[in-house]
């Protein structure tokens, strides 16, 4: 595990503001999602106080996941 989050320009979990996990191993929980035995980097919030608890997918290489974690979609205005 990387220890995290702030200082590798990771955003704070959407859902709850806390800062989440950088993890660097595989883990089975995606077999399903990747078939790439090379991927092993994923970001998770593991906040007990979180409602959602969201993770990404593995990737490659740290700044895929990095990316894929700080994706958010615009909230428009109301
Ligand atoms: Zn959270």
């Amino acid at each position: 595990m990387i220890a995290v989050t702030e200082a590798l320009g990771i955003k704070p979990c959407p859902f709850c503001g806390e800062y989440p996990m950088f993890w660097d191993e595989y883990d089975e929980r995606f077999v399903s999602f990747t078939d790439r035995d090379d991927c092993r980097y994923y970001i998770e919030c593991v906040n007990v106080g979180c409602a959602c608890n969201p993770c990404t997918i593995l990737f490659k290489t740290k700044e895929e996941a990095i990316e894929a974690w700080n994706k958010r979609v615009k909230e428009t205005e109301e």
